[in-house]
């Protein structure tokens, strides 16, 4: 399997279950060395909707599950305010070992990982994708050959493109850590969720149309606190 929008990975998984082991087990870069767990992610595969944040932190780590510390507690506690359980969602992360001290992951790292997100993505084949935070955010930018002009740019507005033969629906917003810092800012989060839960109703139900659909010239009228979150 070969593409640009794949970073030129050639041994994607189509087995869910050996992917899994080989992510618990991997060794393919640095962070191996400093995790706990992996944290593969969790949910619903059949789920419509996916969310996707940038790496485990460290109860995440201790846990070897994702989004479980206070920003998973409060991811949680939107999409209960929206009537889903996020057991009804799948939930992952970019790279699935937690950089030491939660710095950012590396270029190399975030490349090297992305053979799992990609066949997580190829073999759910959700509708929906909630990028949660820049770095997530900016790795669906890269697979569809986008800019990225940063997350308070962008936030909120509706990425489409596609990964081999898969065609994906990406809203990127604000990752629920970075509410946790600055509450000003949970409202973006709550509105954006809340945009992406209604937009998988409709594809549901056949009424998506263009309606929302931008260009990143677009994007460069957002707004918002910070491009780190
Ligand atoms: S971050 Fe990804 S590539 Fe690196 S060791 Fe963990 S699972 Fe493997």
């Amino acid at each position: 399997m070969h593409s640009r929008n794949t970073g030129g990975w050639r041994d994607l998984y189509s087995d869910w279950n050996s992917m899994i082991r080989d992510i618990v087990s991997c060794r393919r870069c640095r962070l191996h060395a400093t995790r706990k767990n992996a944290v593969p992610g969790e949910g619903n595969v059949n789920s419509k909707i996916m969310i996707v944040g940038e790496a485990p932190g460290r109860t995440e780590d201790e846990m070897g599950r994702p989004f479980v510390g206070a920003a998973g507690n409060l991811l949680t506690k939107i999409l209960r305010g929206f009537g889903v359980d996020r057991g009804d969602v799948y939930i992952t992360n970019v790279v699935k070992c937690r950089p030491p001290n939660n710095r950012e992951p590396m270029n190399d790292e975030t490349e090297t990982c992305s053979i799992y997100l990609l066949s997580q993505l190829l073999l759910i084949k959700p509708k929906i994708v909630i990028a949660l935070g820049n770095h997530a955010g900016r790795w669906f930018a890269d697979r569809f050959n986008l800019q990225w002009p940063g997350i308070s740019r962008i936030r909120g507005r509706v990425l489409e493109g596609r990964i081999m033969d898969l065609e994906l629906t990406v809203v990127p917003t604000y990752h629920p850590a970075a509410a946790l810092r600055k509450p000003q800012i949970l409202k973006y989060i709550e509105s954006d969720i809340g945009k992406a839960i209604e937009l998988s109703k409709r594809k549901d139900s056949g009424k998506d149309h263009a309606e929302g659909r931008k260009t990143l010239l677009d994007f460069i009228a957002g707004s918002s606190p910070s491009d780190k979150s």
